[in-house]
């Protein structure tokens, strides 16, 4: 058996133990890896960072999908940024949406994904889907029509994905869209980070929306998300059928954040 280990930060790592390494090559934007584990199924690595695991995923793909969804009377037009493993767009596939636009930078992740995680990545092929390869930011400033909802189902804020998290790409997702909703990051690592972007989502969506998500193997396992809405509305409504995480009461609780967080983000 064999073991290999994402460096989470300087000083921690977490190792998993594989049976095979699938899949393995440098793209002009990143490393795509895909390796078959003894404890969490077929995981994909971009630059040796977990971004989904066959067993935790479903968690991340729901909390960041239902709840913007569930806030939405209108769902026609959703756009996904990032997404390139399928799993955000799976989950909004189980709406009676009219067109999903995917943006995902690496026409590499879906080939791969579409290859070796086909229990995700086989939404791809619904006709309500197109997909463009390019940068997010840049495809959304040039688009004149408007969405429903624009999610950021993006890596961590550094390299391509930087912009997604910039004053820039929040001015033009606020002017092309009613709702938005990103993941952003983990608050037992990098309140900080959260505490800034807050700020620049609140200039642009008068009401966002901190809430949290368990993912075992995201980096502390506290994983957060962000909201962006223009009218304090009530909580979402009645789900998809069929969910293993979310639920809208689970949400309800998901947005009362620990004293620590809470402190950091809202404390002058
Ligand atoms: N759930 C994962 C997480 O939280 O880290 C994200 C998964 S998804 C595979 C992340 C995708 O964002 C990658 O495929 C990457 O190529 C894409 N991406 C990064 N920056 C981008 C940008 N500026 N525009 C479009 N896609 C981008």
């Amino acid at each position: 058996m064999n073991w290999f280990c994402e460096e989470q930060t300087p000083g921690l790592k977490l190792c998993f133990k594989y049976r095979e390494l699938l899949h393995s090559e440098e793209t002009p934007y990143q490393k795509i890896e895909v390796y078959d584990t003894e404890e969490y199924g077929r995981i994909l690595l971009l630059d040796g960072k977990v971004m989904l695991t066959e067993k935790d995923g479903f968690i991340y793909h729901e909390m960041l999908v239902h709840p913007a969804m569930g806030y939405l009377k209108k769902r026609e037009k959703v756009v996904i940024i990032g997404g390139g493993d399928g799993g955000c767009l799976k989950e909004v596939l189980k709406y009676p949406v009219k067109e999903v636009y995917v943006v995902e930078i690496d026409r590499r992740v879906v080939e791969v994904s579409k290859k070796y995680l086909s229990f995700l990545a086989s939404s791809f092929d619904d006709p309500r889907v197109k997909v463009f390869y390019e940068d997010g930011y840049k495809w959304l400033k040039e688009r004149e029509d408007k969405f429903d909802l624009v999610i950021v189902d993006s890596t961590d804020p550094v390299g391509p994905a930087e912009i997604l998290f910039s004053d820039e790409f929040l001015r033009v997702v606020s002017e092309k869209s009613f709702l938005y909703v990103t993941q952003s990051e983990s608050p037992f690592l990098h309140v900080d980070f959260l505490r800034d972007f807050l700020k620049r989502v609140k200039k642009y969506f008068p009401y966002p929306l901190v809430y949290l998500a368990w993912i075992p193997t995201y980096p502390s396992g506290m994983w957060s998300f962000v909201m962006g809405r223009k009218r304090d509305t009530d909580i979402p409504d009645s789900p998809p059928p069929g969910l293993r995480y979310y639920t809208p009461r689970l949400f309800e609780a998901s947005r009362v954040l620990p004293v620590f967080v809470w402190k950091r983000l809202y404390s002058p």
